[in-house]
Formats: structure tokens, C-alpha cells, sequence
């Protein structure tokens, strides 16, 4: 299997290296030659570690299958408490897929939690022996879920930056006392758009590139445009399909329809790719929050990033550029010079359209809706007072849609991305309480008024130790770089 680039199909590479590179030289991402086909019956067979290894060789093809094997065998088993993929029940015909029980509490544990061994490997099979350094700007989520995967990896180092004020103080907190001798945590003077524009700043200068290069340091990024990152989220929904079969729930050829709680547009991706693969996905439900750029563009084929930003309840999720459409509108149009002028487009102008025969094909897979911040402290309070299900502010939104979208006959599954505990105060006020400024004794109220227990990982943040309390200006995330030695 080899990838190439989503703007300029001539550059192409093998797994290794598009997980190595993250990125195509003229700013493309990586996409996969063609979709492998699967017997998806005897996939849903297996259990969570043996499924992801399955899937993972059908694309990263250069790697050693007993690699493939150990890694998500080691990934998913223990750091998940046995719930990888976890499907609960809601109500009639909706599930809840929960993938926060890994060691961060949000989704994407899934990817970081395997994607450092890919690194790692990665370098190997290509013979590269420089020391690796990750960059994240994070407005929370993806910066812990990072240092988790990648602490005490042998050859990366990482650097976090999020904006002052910027996360919840359990986020902030989980950040800060982060263990391992190759993470560093930084506060940068701010709000998300600065820290990560001092990050992308030293991503894209020249010199600095040279002067780490002497060094043997290279750059790279961990966030969601990665094929790394991308990959491993395409198994949970064939471990869903598994588990509606299993109970009973569908024969198997049954369409299942999945609504997805969106930002970056890589969650629902993997979605798409786990139809094209051969899993019998129907509808795939984009649900966005008041950032409803997506939501536009599903109704409309016109992408406006030009627009107001709203900060919400569901921060993981306020995104105004999402990066892995770009995928789809490659996948659907197959034309890397229609893509690449598009992207073009977009950073000249704010925005672009694409062609009605372009948002037609996208519309047979995807269905969109948006949630305000009501509904989403509506959902909550519904959720919980009538299913007896206690979801966070992003799965919120997802709910919230999915019941617009729910079709006749068709189960569908809500993919869960944040434990509620995570966001405890947006969740008590949603509840109709009064929710205390702290956030561990939000944590507690929502223990008591719920009667649910919150992760042993949040919960022990409270006692633990803070290592890093550095508070820096965006325009010294550059000398931070250079501080660095192989
Ligand atoms: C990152 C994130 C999302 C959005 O996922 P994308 O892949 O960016 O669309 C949704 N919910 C939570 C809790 C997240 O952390």
C-alpha cells in the first residue's frame, strides 16, 4: 500500500514514511492509494486488540505484522480497562460508543496511545536515527492525550503549549503533572489561536529546521492530519458493528448509521473509511456545535471559515478549519488539482465551493445538524433524567443531532469522545445544579448528584505533584525549540 498527497498525486510514499513526514512537502496530506477490501463478518469476530491489528496491516504494509500485533495488543488491552470500544445502550435504538476509557478520558487515546510505537517504528524501517520533537499547541484535549502516548519514548521529545486560561483546570492539570523525562509543559501568554500560531511559526521557519538539522533534531507535529493518527480510530466502528451483532441487535449486512461529535473532521473520516473498507456503515451524521462550519457546507457545498468563533461548552470541538475534509473532497473527487486549488482557495480567501456533482456524492454518505449551547445542556439533562445516561458537552451535541437524524428501523450509534467528568461543571449546571468554581469539588458534586464515579486518573490528579508552571509569550515557543540536543 503506498499514500500520496491530496494536492499532487505524483508525490508518493510508503506508511513509514507518511507517518515519519506527517505532512507532503507542499502542505497535501497523505492519503491511501485505494481502500483495502475486508471481510468484515470475520473481522467482527475478533476481539479489540486482534481486530486493530487486522486493520492496521491493511495499511501499513511496510511494517512487520508481528509488530502490528504486539503494538495493538499492548495499546488496547490494559491502558483501555478491558472497555476498548465499549457500546452501551441508551434508549430504543441508540448506543452510546465510549471511547473515553482510556487513560486520558478522551478519544484520542485511541490514536496517541499507538501512534508513538508507529514513530518509533517508523524510523526504524526507514533507517533514521535523529531525535524526533513533537510540537502541540492544545486547547486541552490533544495535548494530554500526546504527553501520555509519547512520555519515555526512546528518541522523541515533546513540548506542549497551551494558551493561559485557555483549558479547564483539570485539563491544565492533567498537562502539569504529566510524568517522564522527555515532556515539557508550557503556558504560553494567550488564547488558543496564538499559541498555536507560535507553534506553526516555528514549523515553518527555515532556519530553525537548519540549525535543529545539525543538530540531528527534526520537527514534527502530533495532531490529526497524520495517517497515524487517522488509522487506528477506523477499528472502533467495525467493534461496534461486532457488538450489535453479538447481542442480537442486527443480522449481519444491516446498516448501522453513526453520528460523530466533530471538529477536525478525523473521527467521522475513519468512519467513512471503515464504510469504504466493507463495514455496512448507512448514514454518517456530521454534528457540529455552534462552530457549524461543517453543517454549512454538508447543506450547502460552501466552506466559510470566514466567521465569528464562539468559544462552547465543547471546546474540543470549536474549530473553524478542519483539516481532514481536505481527505474526503480528494476521496469524492479524485482530482488532486481540484483539491489543491480549493485549499489554495481557502487560505487566500476564507473560503471555496465545490461543484453540485461534488456535494451530491458527499451527501449519499454524510447527514449533518448542529447543536446550540442550550440543547446541549438540554441533552445532558434529558440524557440522564429520562435514559439514565450521563454524557459529557461534545457527546451532547452528538445526541442532540442523532435524534434529528435518527431513521426508522436503522440503530444508530453515538460515538461518546469525553468522559462527563472531564467537564464537570458544564455537566452539573446542564443537571440544573449549582456547580462550585472548583473543579474537583464540581468533580465530587457530580459524583453525589449522579451517583456515578469518576475515573481513578481525574480524581488523583488532585493529590498529585505539579511539575511544570513556566508561563512564556508565543514568540519564545522558538527559543524553546532550540533549546534542544539530540
Ligand atoms: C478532538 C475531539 C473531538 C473532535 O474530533 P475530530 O476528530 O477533531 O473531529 C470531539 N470530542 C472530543 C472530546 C475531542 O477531544
Amino acid at each position: 500500500m503506498q499514500f500520496f498527497s491530496t494536492r499532487d498525486q505524483s508525490r508518493r510514499v510508503s506508511a513509514s514514511q507518511a507517518i515519519a513526514q506527517g505532512l507532503s512537502d507542499e502542505g497535501g496530506l497523505f492519503v491511501p492509494e485505494r481502500f483495502p477490501q475486508v471481510d468484515a463478518k470475520a473481522l467482527c469476530a475478533l476481539d479489540y486488540p486482534a481486530m486493530a491489528a487486522a486493520v492496521l496491516k491493511e495499511y501499513l504494509t511496510d511494517y512487520d505484522p508481528a509488530f502490528l500485533e504486539k503494538a495493538a495488543a499492548e495499546t488496547y488491552g490494559e491502558a483501555f480497562g478491558g472497555k476498548a470500544g465499549f457500546l452501551a445502550p441508551v434508549e430504543g435504538e441508540m448506543w452510546a460508543l465510549e471511547l473515553w476509557h482510556g487513560p486520558t478520558c478522551a478519544f484520542k487515546d485511541y490514536a496517541l496511545q499507538l501512534m508513538p510505537k508507529l514513530l518509533v517504528e517508523a524510523k526504524r524501517n526507514l533507517g533514521r536515527t535523529e531525535k524526533t520533537l513533537i510540537l502541540v499547541a492544545t486547547s486541552g484535549d490533544t495535548g494530554k492525550a500526546a504527553l501520555d502516548g509519547y512520555h519515555d519514548i526512546p528518541g522523541v521529545e515533546i513540548a506542549v503549549f497551551y494558551p493561559t486560561g485557555g483549558t479547564s483546570e483539570i485539563q491544565r492539570l492533567q498537562m502539569a503533572t504529566q510524568e517522564g523525562a522527555n515532556v515539557a509543559v508550557y503556558a504560553v501568554r494567550g488564547n488558543f489561536d496564538d499559541a498555536q500560531t507560535g507553534v506553526k511559526r516555528v514549523f515553518g521557519d527555515k532556519a530553525i529546521a537548519a540549525e535543529l538539522e545539525k543538530r540531528n533534531v527534526r520537527l514534527s507535529s502530533a495532531n490529526s492530519i497524520n495517517w497515524g493518527r487517522l488509522v487506528p480510530q477506523i477499528v472502533y466502528y467495525f467493534a461496534a458493528y461486532a457488538q450489535l451483532l453479538r447481542a442480537g441487535r442486527i443480522a449481519f449486512g444491516e446498516k448501522v448509521d453513526f453520528c460523530v461529535p466533530t471538529g477536525n473532521f478525523g473521527d467521522i473520516l475513519a468512519g467513512y473509511y471503515a464504510k469504504r473498507m466493507g463495514l455496512p456503515v448507512g448514514r454518517l451524521v456530521c454534528a457540529s456545535n455552534q462552530n457549524n462550519v461543517l453543517t454549512d457546507f454538508l447543506r450547502t457545498g460552501v466552506y466559510t471559515a470566514k466567521r465569528e468563533f464562539y468559544k462552547t461548552s465543547s471546546p474540543s470541538m470549536d474549530i473553524l478549519v478542519s483539516s481532514n475534509l481536505e481527505r474526503l473532497l480528494y476521496h469524492v473527487t479524485g482530482s488532486d488539482a481540484e483539491v489543491a486549488e480549493w485549499m489554495a482557495q481557502l487560505s487566500r480567501t476564507g473560503r471555496y465551493t465545490v461543484r453540485p456533482e461534488t456535494l451530491a456524492a458527499i451527501q449519499q454518505d454524510f447527514g449533518c445538524g448542529w447543536a446550540g449551547e442550550e440543547e446541549v445542556a438540554a441533552e445532558i439533562r434529558t440524557r440522564w433524567e429520562r435514559d439514565g445516561y450521563l454524557c459529557d458537552t461534545h457527546t451532547a451535541v452528538a445526541f442532540h443531532v442523532a435524534e434529528r437524524e435518527k431513521r426508522a428501523g436503522v440503530p444508530m450509534v453515538v460515538l461518546s469522545t469525553a468522559s462527563p467528568f472531564k467537564f464537570p461543571r458544564s455537566v452539573l449546571a446542564a443537571l440544573g445544579r449549582q456547580a462550585p468554581e472548583n473543579d474537583f469539588e464540581a468533580m465530587q458534586a457530580l459524583e453525589q448528584a449522579t451517583g456515578r464515579t469518576a475515573p481513578a486518573s481525574l480524581a488523583a490528579l488532585k493529590t498529585r505533584t505539579e511539575r511544570f508552571d513556566a508561563v512564556i509569550e508565543p514568540a519564545q515557543i522558538a527559543d524553546v525549540a532550540l533549546g534542544y540536543q539530540a
